[in-house]
């Protein structure tokens, strides 16, 4: 099993990451993507992707954290890019949900992102929230430029999916599909989302699946809950665990361009 969406640079990992990972590890994942949201944050990605066999990282400045992009941003990424381990540009996009930054830097952030992921020749790790109809003009622009191209944690509607898979793009889906309440609509979609275009992830610390059974004392999500979404995700698909596993692992090796 790959995780491709594990914040483990967040500060609710300093603590005990060696054990996380060991963890993770002992669960049967055998590989993970450490997600960068800002440059300080992709710096201690790629620490950490340095560090812990079987990880590699992104390099990238979230939505949230846009208004921090200026002019030497894309030369800082590049720089941290050309690490082996650093194998997608983001995470980023657009976030209307919040605006932590404002729509306009959070565009200009999203734009060079791109373009430094053109340039790179690295596939593009996304973000979006309330934002697809911009989100797409912006990106349309970039798509034949671009190696590869994954909307990370997609929660939007069929049509969006649809718009999405239209473009190529891969598809990451979080333990937010576990929801019993927010999670229906997107459990519904899964089977249009072809086996090739779907990618697992916890995005840990985040979303921690909501009906592990029994539930965990620590609402913290790890990368160690991966196999259950796999297991989840594969039913209500009606396909095999096992199978969609070998996929998802396949559509990792293709997009990310990497041997775990
Ligand atoms: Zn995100």
């Amino acid at each position: 099993m790959f995780d491709i969406g594990v914040n483990l640079t967040s500060s609710q990992f300093v603590k005990d990451s060696d054990d996380v990972v060991l963890r993770a590890r002992e669960a049967g994942v055998s590989g993970m993507l450490i997600t960068g949201t800002s440059l300080r944050e992709s710096e201690r990605a790629l620490a950490l992707a340095q560090r812990y066999p079987g990880c590699w990282s992104t390099a990238g400045i979230h939505p949230h954290d846009a208004s921090t992009w200026g002019e030497e941003s894309a030369g800082q990424l590049s720089h941290l890019a050309r690490a082996p381990q650093v194998v997608a540009i983001g995470e980023c996009g657009l976030d209307f949900n919040r605006n932590f930054s404002t729509p306009q830097q959070q565009e200009q952030a999203f734009t060079g992102q791109l373009a430094l992921a053109a340039e790179t020749g690295l596939p593009v790790f996304m973000h979006c929230r309330d934002a697809h109809e911009r989100f797409l003009q912006l990106l349309d622009p970039w798509l034949d430029k671009l190696s590869g191209a994954v909307l990370h944690c997609f929660t939007g509607t069929a049509q969006e999916a649809r718009d999405c898979l239209d473009r190529g793009l891969y598809l990451g889906i979080t333990g937010w599909v576990c929801d019993e309440r927010r999670g229906l609509a997107l459990r519904a979609l899964l089977p249009m989302i072809p086996a090739q275009r779907l990618l697992l992830e916890t995005d840990a610390p985040y979303l921690l699946p909501r009906d592990l059974q029994p539930k965990p004392a620590s609402r913290r999500n790890e990368p160690l809950w991966l196999g259950h979404i796999l297991r989840q995700v594969a039913a209500w698909r009606q396909e095999d665990a096992e199978w969609l596993e070998k996929i998802t692992e396949e559509n990792v090796r293709r997009v990310f361009g990497i041997a775990f």
